[in-house]
Parts: C-alpha cells; sequence; structure tokens
C-alpha cells in the first residue's frame, strides 16, 4: 500500500494509523499538540454508546463491530507494549425509568444481554476502557510499527494541484504523500472548504476517589454517568456544552456532578474532586464522517463521532483503511 499522512493523532488517527501500518502502509501522523491529549484523553471510555436506540445505524454498526474486536484488542496492545488499558466488561447499570421497556426491547433485537437489577436493567456486556492508557498503548505500538510521529506540529493548509492533495503544509516543512487523512476531531473542518461542517461539542467531567469495587458497575441516569476504574477512582460525566472552544470549568458544574453520584450512592458522600476538565466532542453536521473526499482525490476523512469516538475507533479506522486501498 501506498504512502499516507493522517493528521491527528486522538483515538481515531492513532487507531487509523495503526491499521494503515499493519496493512503495509508507510504512515506518518502530525499532531498540533502532543498526541492523545484532546478529546480522546477527555472521554469515559465507555465501549458502548448512552442509550444506544436512540443512534443511528451506522453510529451503532461501528459500534458493535468495534466492541466485538476491543477486548482482544487491548490484549494485544498489552502483549505488544505492556501498557494495560484495563479493558474490563463492568456492565451498565441503566437506572432510567421512562425507556426501560425501550431500551429492553432493543437489546432482544441486537442481541445484546440485560437483566433485571434492584435498581434498574443491567446490560451485563458493556466495557470500558481507561483512555488515557488505551492512547498511550495506541502510542507505543504504532512507534513500534514504524509510523512516523510528528508532534507539536500543526497543519496549516493541504497542498493541492490539479485536484489532488499531494501532502500537507506546516509551518517549518512541507510533507508529501498519495494520501492524506484527517482525524482533526473537533478542528478538523479548519482544513476543509466547508469550515462549520464540523465544530466541538465541550464535555466537563469530574474524577473523585473511593475505595475500589464501591461500584460494580457503570451507572448510567438521566444522561449522567459514573464509571468506576480499578483503583477506585470514580469518574462522573457529562456535560454537553454548545460554547465553541471554550476550555474553561464551571464550579457549579463540578458540583453539580458530585451531587448527582452522592445522591445516588450515599456512600460516595465525603469524597472530593481530585481533578476537573473539559474536551470537545467532534460533532459532525452529516454524523459520522469516513469518507474520501468528493472534490479532491488523495484525501480522506474520518472524524465526526462526537461522543462515541472511543467505543467506535477500531471499525471507523478499518474502514477508512479499505477506503484508501481502493483508490
Ligand atoms: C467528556 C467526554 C466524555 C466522553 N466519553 C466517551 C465515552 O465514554 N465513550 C466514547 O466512545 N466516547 C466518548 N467521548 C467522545 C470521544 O472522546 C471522541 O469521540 C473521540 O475522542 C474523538 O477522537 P478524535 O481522534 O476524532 O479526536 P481528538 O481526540 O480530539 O483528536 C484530534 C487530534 O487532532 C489534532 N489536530 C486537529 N487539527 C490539527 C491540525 N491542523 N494539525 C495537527 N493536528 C491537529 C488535535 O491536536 C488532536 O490531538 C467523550 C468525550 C468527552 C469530551
Amino acid at each position: 500500500m501506498s504512502d499516507c499522512i493522517i493528521i491527528g493523532g486522538g483515538v481515531i488517527g492513532m487507531m487509523s494509523a495503526r491499521t494503515l501500518a499493519m496493512s503495509g502502509a508507510s504512515v506518518r501522523l502530525i499532531d498540533q499538540r502532543a498526541c492523545g491529549k484532546e478529546s480522546s484523553w477527555a472521554g469515559g471510555g465507555i465501549i458502548s454508546p448512552l442509550y444506544p436506540w436512540m443512534y443511528s445505524d451506522m453510529v451503532n454498526e461501528l459500534s458493535m463491530a468495534s466492541q466485538v474486536v476491543y477486548e482482544e484488542l487491548c490484549a494485544t496492545l498489552l502483549e505488544e507494549t505492556g501498557i494495560d488499558t484495563e479493558y474490563v466488561r463492568s456492565g451498565l447499570l441503566m437506572m432510567d425509568e421512562y425507556d426501560r421497556y425501550e431500551a429492553i426491547d432493543w437489546m432482544a433485537v441486537h442481541k445484546v444481554h440485560a437483566e433485571k437489577h434492584p435498581k434498574g436493567t443491567l446490560f451485563t456486556d458493556v466495557a470500558q476502557v481507561r483512555n488515557p492508557r488505551l492512547l498511550r498503548a495506541l502510542k507505543a505500538d504504532i512507534l513500534k510499527r514504524g509510523v512516523e510521529i510528528v508532534e507539536f506540529t500543526k497543519v496549516d493548509e493541504l497542498i493541492v494541484e490539479n485536484n489532488t492533495v499531494l501532502g500537507v503544509k506546516t509551518e517549518n516543512k512541507a510533507y508529501y504523500a498519495d494520501n492524506t487523512v484527517i482525524c482533526g476531531g473537533a478542528w478538523s473542518s479548519e482544513l476543509l472548504e466547508a469550515k462549520n461542517e464540523m465544530y466541538p461539542v465541550k464535555g466537563q467531567m469530574i474524577v473523585i476517589r473511593s475505595k475500589p469495587d464501591t461500584l460494580a458497575h457503570i451507572v448510567l441516569d438521566k444522561g449522567r454517568y459514573l464509571i468506576p476504574r480499578k483503583d477506585g477512582r470514580i469518574l462522573i460525566g457529562s456535560t454537553t456544552e454548545n460554547v465553541g472552544f471554550d476550555r474553561s470549568l464551571s464550579d457549579e458544574v463540578g458540583l453539580e456532578l458530585l451531587r448527582f453520584a452522592t445522591e445516588r450512592f450515599p456512600e460516595l458522600q465525603g469524597a472530593s474532586i481530585e481533578h476537573h476538565w473539559s474536551g470537545f466532542r467532534p460533532a459532525s453536521k452529516s454524523g459520522v464522517v469516513i469518507k474520501k473526499d468528493e472534490k479532491l482525490d488523495g484525501l480522506f476523512i474520518n472524524t465526526g463521532h462526537l461522543r462515541n469516538g472511543l467505543n467506535m475507533a477500531p471499525e471507523s479506522a478499518k474502514r477508512i483503511a479499505e477506503l484508501i486501498k481502493k483508490c
């Protein structure tokens, strides 16, 4: 396979780089920061959409195909890099009353196991990964596979001649390749003609410390969730805010997330916020975008994963690699 430049080293860019490198492509990945420090780091790592029955078939197809390979992928990453992504099928307990039956129907159609739980409905197969570790593992893995990573280098523009993308320009250097893949997350449309096609949806999240196994499952209620990690930390998220690229944190939101947790689990009372952060989910007017550009040859786009980029990444990477191979 031919040369590829990947713009963006989040989960989508690094997973795409891995898949392309494994199929024999020579890959260079460029990020304006260090890899894996934006949305993919900020996320919760739930390997399923929340309320999947509310999402499009495309999202569910990408997610389900990814869920099938995630466990083995994480095992391979552990073997190859020594980094444990803490993939675990912790199950998801949905406490919402209103659509419990709709959920169970959906799960029956899709043959996903759900069972009654004293506090709601338990989706036993839902897994999670510790996403900052997944990103570290992916970076180590693609380096081993020969991907060249260029960090702290912003791609300013595409190099286009005769309706063909020949590569990218950065402040100091131009890079050339047969194929260029935009995996720039919420920033992706800066490089495209349609400047407003993709945009950020901010999410704030907090983490508290508790004893390991205080919560047995991920818990979901009214759009908010708790994700218990192996070491006792519990992530509590998250907001959805249309405020552009504003990273600011609101104390009020932090306390509201903490209250969400303690109201449902009084044993968490007394816990304090260890860390509070925000990230920019990549939204796109047309939903998930995995395609060859309609106008420019040599240009591919893999973005718009919004709330589900971590769980859709493996299949999204596979599909973009297949598209590149066909061209
Ligand atoms: C609070 C929160 C909770 C979430 N929880 C979950 C969850 O539980 N499960 C789930 O599946 N998803 C979750 N998500 C969504 C998920 O994190 C995103 O869908 C996913 O990370 C998107 O990955 P990405 O690689 O496209 O974007 P990013 O991780 O943002 O990566 C894009 C990269 O491109 C780089 N870049 C952009 N423009 C340029 C340029 N011009 N030149 C060079 N580099 C550039 C950026 O620096 C960045 O590193 C959550 C998101 C948030 C914010």
